[in-house]
């Protein structure tokens, strides 16, 4: 790997994997997840308690920085990790993915991707070259290559085009980067759910050589029963002694399911983003805090949680400040679901350790089965 930047496998269970990622701004330890923050904030979230619920790594988004303030700008105040008060490493997107979702609004050709802003409409242009450059201005730890990835369903000759594509531009990405003491490069497989394009890019990618290897292009639509299918092959295609990150992934569930099968990084919106619609996730499920049963409910959300939300705060009161609109009732959540989130990947990471990763899945399933607590 890049100088200064490390991945340590301290143990293996079945196919899951634990270990750590040794960055200059700090250990990762793995399996991971990364809470997203979007534009220069986990939304709802003070940085210090981010890092409080067990979070050492956060995810920043090209595009949205680019747009804005700009990456020209967050590069004159002194870099992302100086200009959000996040003091950890920071992985960032390419804007490649994003920028695909924009559907209509771009257009792609050999060289690039060109698009007008969500925001204003305005005109702007991505590629490779510029990609790296703007998670060069801001400071990124981790730097993902520029990719194309194509909603599924699409067809074979699609996805296979679209994956030699992304393959010259993890190319160009690779040169573009250059070398960075204390910086990693991350490529991106594609080639949707087909097992014999995943291991073509697979190859590519191990012939240029990156620090750590994404599996991209699911989570789009496919499904989990059709996302674990691809995960049986996906990770074992890609170098062993590398990370492996497996992007916008996901549900509780999911996480448990890509770690099963050698997954060691994740990140996903889902438990900020539905903390604010009033969502919380435990072990026993997913709570609806707006739904009226909770309404005279003096118990807390989950009372084997030790976070700030379910050790000071009623599901009644947690009710009323979502119901009410009050901004601390989407905060309180986000940080319960994040902890929530941090403390499932604890639990993985220990059972991994001890080798009793299968006998945690079946007390995992167990528990969600249940579903929640009976109202009172
Ligand atoms: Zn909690």
């Amino acid at each position: 790997m890049a100088q200064d930047i490390s991945f340590q496998l301290d143990a293996t269970d079945g196919k899951a994997r634990a270990g750590v990622i040794r960055t200059t701004r700090g250990d990762i330890r793995t399996p991971a997840f990364m809470p997203v923050g979007t534009a220069a904030t986990v939304k709802g979230m003070m940085p210090e308690s981010v890092r409080a619920t067990g979070a050492d790594v956060l995810l920043g988004n090209t595009y949205h920085l680019m747009l804005r303030p700009t990456a020209e700008r967050i590069d004159r105040l002194g870099g992302l990790h100086k200009f959000m008060n996040w003091n950890g490493p920071i992985l960032t997107d390419s804007g490649g993915f994003q920028v695909m979702s924009l559907g209509a609004l771009r257009k792609l050709d050999e060289d690039g991707v060109t698009f007008k802003s969500h925001i204003d409409g305005s005109k702007h242009r991505l590629t490779p070259e510029r990609s790296m450059e703007i998670q060069r201005l801001l400071g990124s730890d981790i730097v993902m290559c520029f990719d194309e990835c194509p909603s599924l369903p699409a067809d074979r000759d699609r996805i296979a085009s679209s994956m030699e594509l992304s393959m010259r531009w993890a190319a160009r990405s690779k040169a573009a980067f250059g070398d960075r003491p204390g910086h990693a490069l991350f490529g991106i497989q594609q080639g949707g759910l087909e097992q014999d394009l995943r291991g073509r890019s697979a190859e590519a990618l191990r012939e240029i050589g990156f620090d750590g290897y994404a599996v991209g292009g699911l989570a789009v639509g496919e499904g989990q029963a059709a996302m674990f299918d691809c995960l049986d092959y996906a990770p074992d295609q890609l170098p062993e002694d590398r990370p492996r990150y497996l992007m916008g992934v996901g549900k509780p569930d999911d996480i448990v399911g890509a770690v099963a099968r050698g997954i060691d990084m994740m990140d996903c919106v889902l438990p900020s983003r539905s903390g604010r619609t009033g969502q919380g996730w435990t072990r026993r499920g997913q709570v609806n805090l707006r739904n009226a049963r909770h309404a005279d409910d003096p118990r807390p959300l989950d009372e084997t949680c030790d976070c700030p939300a379910c050790q000071n705060y009623s599901r009644a009161y947690l009710h009323h400040v979502i119901r009410a609109k009050e901004m601390i009732g989407g905060m309180l959540l986000t940080w319960h679901n994040l902890h929530y989130y941090q403390d499932l990947m604890a639990g993985m990471r220990a059972a991994i350790a001890a080798g009793t990763f299968a006998s945690w899945q079946t007390e995992f399933h167990a528990r969600r089965a249940e579903g929640d607590i009976e109202p009172l």
